[in-house]
């Protein structure tokens, strides 16, 4: 699940509620708002990382023709509560939102970019679902998603969900020590729009820690006043969730239903969605969100 770029109201709001939370419990590791994990939290967050890894490669395996999104969300129930985990979406409020978030998993599929809610429909061949998965394991958190083709998919398809998968594999690349995030988010841009497609912008990715959506906000896209108001320069030891949305068409997307939950393409056109959280280290970025 990512952080909707908020307007100017809900941000102050989210600010001020996040900051408490940070000042009583781990002061010494924040840096302007954003907070630095020890080597120990990594660790944990390694944990449940894992544990969101597994998951998703269990439903890689079973997301087939005649499946329903409901029942890859029961799967994943299971998996996270016989971990002694926590599903970190179901019963997210979303101050937009009519009601708050009913399920373990975001599963959003074809046109459908982010925040889709499982159902009974039956996947066919040719869609896809984009698989988001996001627990709380001894306190902290992991959040991964991929897009999954069913069955076979058209070479444009296919080749959306290349260019997102590579556009997060450049983003975990170019994330090191001391350089701006903003230049990390001009590279990834500049991988999706060579070929053709568009990065979403008012979806982004986030801090991650005990908290799922952590500061700072992480763009997938520059511009020069986001990168004003919003830019970070990566230290060792910050936690992100790393997490492009990719459109086939326009950029740009709207809520499907009046629960602004389900977001979509304004084009209908199909979009995907990889994310990993990450550990900036010295040595580069370190997926978490991985079994080995
Ligand atoms: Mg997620
Ligand atoms: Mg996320």
């Amino acid at each position: 699940m990512n952080h909707a770029v908020a307007r100017a109201s809900d941000r102050a709001r989210k600010r001020f509620g996040t900051e408490r939370i940070r000042m009583s419990r781990v002061s010494e590791h924040v840096h302007k708002g954003i907070i630095l994990k020890s080597d120990r939290e990594v660790g944990l967050m390694r944990k449940a990382g894992r544990l969101v890894c597994e998951i998703l490669t269990e439903l890689e395996g079973v997301a087939k023709p005649g499946v329903s999104t409901g029942e890859l969300n029961e799967i994943a129930e299971k998996r996270i509560a016989d971990a002694g985990a926590i599903a970190l979406f179901k019963g997210v409020v979303n101050p937009q939102a009519s009601r708050p978030f009913p399920a373990a998993l975001c599963t959003s599929v074809n046109d459908v970019v982010v925040h889709g809610i499982p159902d009974d429909v039956a996947l066919k061949e040719g869609d896809i679902v984009s698989v988001d998965c996001g627990v709380r394991l001894n306190g902290y958190c992991g959040d991964s998603a991929r897009t999954i083709a069913i069955g076979a998919v058209s070479l444009e398809v296919q080749n959306l969900l290349e260019v997102t998968r590579r556009a997060l594999g450049v983003a975990i690349d170019e994330a090191r020590v001391g350089r701006m995030w903003s230049e990390v988010a001009k590279e990834v841009q500049a991988c999706v729009e060579s070929e053709g497609l568009a990065v979403v912008r008012d979806f982004v990715g986030h801090g991650i820690g005990q908290e799922m959506h952590e500061e700072p906000k992480v763009p997938n896209y520059y511009d020069r006043k986001q990168a004003r108001s919003g830019d970070f320069r990566l230290e060792a030891n910050m936690t992100l969730a790393i997490e492009p949305m990719v459109n086939l068409g326009s950029h740009q997307v709207r809520y499907r239903n009046p629960d602004r939950w389900a977001v979509v393409t304004q084009d209908g056109q199909y979009a995907a969605h990889f994310e990993h959280t990450v550990v900036v280290t010295e040595a580069g970025a370190e997926v978490l969100t991985a079994i080995a």
